[in-house]
């Protein structure tokens, strides 16, 4: 098979790779950008985000919505030029229109993810970048000239290369792991995790919750104190807790070792908590308990309470202690589900983890190790909150990439 010389070849059609290599294209019109994809077309995943709609970035990113050791280094640098603000003036000059939520979520006018992949197309079209996809690409030579890629079905030489390949959280269930890639490259990786995912938990009360949503304040928990707080709504599923709050606090509690305690009347004090419980009991003697919630939360959130506090739904109200109503209040205000170590991908919408830091120059990703490779998007070890902050981050990485090469 004959060898082809490019000038850069980017691994990974997703995300940061298509930004980069447009961006590439762009400052290079007369040199060949190769665009490598293991999938049957490229920006895949870019359809499944944002529950179809694709929310792009987010107005307020800022390096504290950003995790991974370095991390606040790094978007510092790259939030200078490469913000929110320029990627959404990029954007509509490929002629997108947006629109931003009231949480300052930014998502496509058409409210369709696809129209964020098609503008990218378009310009992919346009600039003449060719696209190969079905192309797994498992090792990487590096040679005098630059990098040398082979398959059964390739061999290209490139002068620059960019890995962009995701991590290993995959929508389709794919086992999406660069590592054995990054390793051919003797690049030094952290422990992957997943991130924004619901987090297992021990319970004999969830069986009976599964599907039901709840408001709350959720907080993590470690070795007795507080980590991290979030509010919003709280979904039950059979063996986990899910929900955007919960998904923001899943990078640490899918570790292990962690509680995650849930307020379900966050908007009361311990007080008024165990003053309204109180007069529950006490306003109709005739009550059972399995009625004392009625009112306040989904039935079975009511009666999974009492389970938990050791109490019987047919107990009469009259015959409860003090005792056990405050126990019923510690319950309400503070429900503790023990986390599980959890390493399932494939409900994960991000990978904690990946390549380290300091393994880059911040300013232009490029590798201490190697020159002309560079890495960019999830591949590396950062990722954001949800809301936009990974795709922000993602498409963020690839502009200033495709400027440096
Ligand atoms: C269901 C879901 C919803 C999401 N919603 C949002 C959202 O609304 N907002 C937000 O900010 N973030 C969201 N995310 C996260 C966001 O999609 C990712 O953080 C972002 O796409 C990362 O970009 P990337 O280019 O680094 O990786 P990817 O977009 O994953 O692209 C990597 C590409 O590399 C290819 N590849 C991998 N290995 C190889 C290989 N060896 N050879 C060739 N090709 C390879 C993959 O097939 C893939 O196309 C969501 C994620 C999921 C799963």
């Amino acid at each position: 098979m004959k060898k082809r010389n490019v000038y850069a070849a980017v691994i990974g059609g997703g995300t940061a790779g298509l930004m980069c290599a447009i961006r590439a294209a762009e400052n290079h019109p007369e040199q060949t950008i190769v665009i490598l994809e293991k999938a049957d077309r490229i920006g895949k995943k870019l359809l499944v985000t944002g529950n179809g709609r694709c929310n792009l970035s987010h107005i307020g990113a800022n390096a504290k919505s950003y995790h991974g050791d370095g991390s606040d280094t790094l978007i510092n640098i790259l939030f200078k030029k490469y913000n929110p603000d320029a990627v959404l003036t990029y954007f509509r000059s490929l002629g997108l229109l947006t629109h931003t939520d009231s949480e300052q979520r930014v998502y496509p006018l058409s409210n369709q993810a696809s129209s964020v992949l098609d503008v990218l197309r378009m310009r992919i079209a346009q600039l003449n970048i060719e696209t190969i996809c079905n192309t797994d690409i498992r090792r990487i030579q590096k040679t005098a000239e630059g990098y040398e890629i082979a398959t059964p079905e390739l061999r290209l030489s490139a002068k620059k290369l960019v890995i962009a390949a995701g991590g290993k959280a995959d929508y389709a269930g794919r086992n999406n792991d660069s590592r054995e890639l990054l390793r051919s490259l003797g690049v030094s990786m952290t422990e992957l995790t997943p991130s924004l995912s619901p987090v297992k938990v021990k319970s004999d009360v969830l069986k009976s919750l599964k599907g039901i949503r709840a408001t709350a304040k959720a907080t993590l928990i470690h070795n007795k104190k507080i980590v991290k707080t979030e509010r919003g709504e709280v979904q039950f599923t059979e063996n986990a807790l899910s929900g955007i709050c919960i998904f923001n606090l899943s990078r640490r509690a899918n570790r292990g070792g962690y509680a995650i305690q849930l307020n379900l009347l966050p908007d009361f004090s311990d007080e008024q908590v165990e003053q309204e419980i109180t007069q529950r009991f006490r306003r109709d003697k005739d009550a059972v308990c399995g009625e004392i919630f009625t009112g306040i939360f989904h039935k079975n959130i009511g009666l999974a309470l009492l389970k938990s506090c050791g109490v019987k739904p047919s107990t009469p109200c009259k015959d409860i202690s003090i005792k056990e109503i405050k126990s019923l209040c510690r319950h309400i205000t503070g429900w503790r589900f023990v986390c599980e170590e959890n390493h399932d991908f494939k409900k994960a919408q991000v990978t904690a983890g990946g390549v380290r830091l300091s393994e880059i120059d911040p300013h232009s990703f490029e590798s201490n190790r190697h020159r002309g490779l560079y890495i960019i998007g999830e591949t590396l070890d950062i990722d954001g909150d949800c809301g936009g902050y990974n795709l922000q981050f993602a498409f963020a990485s690839g502009m200033c990439v495709g400027d440096h090469l």
